[in-house]
């Protein structure tokens, strides 16, 4: 018998020439799977075009997110794309401990130390866990005493990053916020003690809030924290190593940090440790077996890609201390030049702190709030992704701008925004309507004593005027910008 696959007329046209098939001209469907195949040239070719409408990445300066990677990264990565992370145990074990030991965990300590932790999709994830220990532990704890246990609560500043209100509301747990103030970004340890009350599992204290970069000072307190090192993780230890954050502090009994934010890896990647097994209640600990060997798991799902923790082995690996360290030192460096660029213009008050993460949050100085906002679409023209927003309560008259420095953005980067943003000035400058109007008041022939009023007409008309160009973003209250 003679099998003979004869290929149709259109699909021979589709492979010599996509642009000159029909497929061009053809509307497909977009929310109903198709019924037909189509050729997988074509269908490469489709969503590729489609992903070059999305914004740049690397020019996305929106994100902490890992936008580069060397090419040898890029190659492992791809490499362990087919395979799945619970087959997985070596990789992510030395990463955890690696963690652990620059975060000063006591167990990591010594030649043979391990640390206690796990790999997560991202910080959020490592969040969700870190909360659950915590809550887990005060109820075991309030049971043996033979207390309530149904109503607790966790106190962070209003600074925090929307995953910790999700972690409150999918987990019923209260959210205790501390309000930020003019003079304070971050969460006052004042305040918040006055929060703190027996129903509280933890505080969360942030190293490098999302608002601003500013390191929240974990030695003040005196209850169990958590700290969320999302950010600051992989920055305070190579630059600032005198700065005590971590596990050298007795009540910090869980780090997360995001590896692919400064661990210098793309979405995907997080880290949970916790300071010792007392602080990870076993119960939420489950054994598998069927993979090979007793593996504990304690995430939120099973399968996942390993290709993220293959990259984070990399890193550790190829950069070493040294690597990490003078990959921060640059991105210091240029955040450093960007804010005297921006003081300079002398249209800015910066609200970034010197230590802290590699970001510059700045707001105008004396303008209407919306202006951060027509600069933001006027830098989005030249391709740049630059987020304004308001800030949490009770700052929620205050409008800022953030630029995070990545790896990837370099010297040239920093230059050529900064042109950009001077240009945007001056554009804006002239696009705003500035009316100037003279309003000549006379007394009207032999009253000279009557009232010299500018007609309320003319006033209003100019505000209306005003708010055409600044009818933008309603605030609404709660989480809802997506900075990360
Ligand atoms: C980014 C960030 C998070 C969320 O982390 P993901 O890794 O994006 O899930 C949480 N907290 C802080 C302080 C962050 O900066």
């Amino acid at each position: 018998m003679v099998l003979s696959i004869i290929q149709s007329a259109d699909e021979t046209e589709a492979i010599s020439s996509i642009f000159a098939s029909r497929y061009v001209h053809e509307p497909l469907p977009r929310y109903k799977m198709p019924k037909k195949t189509i050729p997988k040239e074509v269908a490469y070719q489709i969503i590729h075009d489609e992903l070059m409408l999305d914004g740049n990445p690397r020019l996305n300066l929106a994100s902490f997110v890992t936008t580069w990677m060397e090419p040898e990264c890029d190659k492992l990565m791809s490499e362990a794309i087919n395979k799945n992370y619970v087959d997985m145990d070596e990789y992510p074990n030395r990463c955890v401990n690696m963690i652990g030991q620059m975060f000063h965990a006591p167990s990591a300590k010594g030649k043979h130390g391990t640390s206690l932790g796990v790999a997560t999709v991202g910080s959020s994830e490592a969040i969700m866990l870190a909360g659950l220990a915590f809550k887990k532990k005060w109820q075991n704890k309030r049971k043996a005493e033979g207390k309530p246990y149904d109503r607790p609560n966790i106190v962070t500043g209003a600074n925090v990053q929307v995953c910790w209100e999700k972690f409150a509301r999918y987990f019923d747990v209260e959210l205790k916020e501390v309000k930020l103030t003019e003079r304070c970004f971050v969460m006052d340890p004042v305040k918040a003690v006055e929060l703190v009350d027996e129903n509280t599992i933890c505080v969360a204290a942030i190293l490098g809030s999302t608002l601003n970069g500013e390191f929240e000072d974990v030695k003040l307190w005196n209850t169990p924290i958590h700290v969320d090192a999302a950010s600051g993780g992989f920055v305070a230890p190579f630059v600032y190593p005198d700065l005590e954050w971590d596990f050298r502090l007795p009540l910090v009994k869980s780090i997360n940090v995001s590896g692919h934010k400064y661990g210098l890896v793309y979405a995907g990647v997080g880290w949970v440790i916790w300071r010792s097994k007392d602080d990870l209640p076993e119960e939420l600990v489950f054994h598998i077996n069927y993979l090979g060997a007793d593996q504990p798991t304690f995430t939120l799902n099973f399968s996942k890609g390993a290709s993220q923790i293959v990259a984070q082995y990399y890193q550790f690996l190829r950069m070493g201390f040294e690597g990490y360290k003078h990959v921060i030192e640059n991105c210091i460096e240029n955040a450093r030049t960007l804010r005297k660029g921006l003081e300079k213009t002398g249209r800015f008050e910066i609200v970034s702190k010197d230590q802290g993460i590699p970001l510059v949050a700045f707001a105008f100085k004396h303008d209407d709030k919306s202006l951060a906002f027509d600069l933001s679409k006027a830098l989005r023209h030249h391709g740049w992704i630059v987020p304004a927003y308001t800030m949490p309560a009770d700052i929620e008259h205050m409008t800022i701008l953030r630029v995070v420095v990545r790896e990837d953005f370099g010297r040239q980067m920093v230059d050529k925004l900064l042109s950009h943003i001077k240009q945007a000035l001056v554009e804006l400058k002239e696009t705003v309507p500035r009316l100037t109007f003279t309003v000549e008041v006379k007394p009207s022939e032999g009253d000279a004593d009557a009232d010299m009023q500018i007609a309320e007409t003319s006033v209003h008309w100019t505000k209306d005027k005003h708010k055409m160009f600044h009818k933008e973003v309603k605030v609404t209250g709660g989480k809802t910008k997506g900075v990360c």
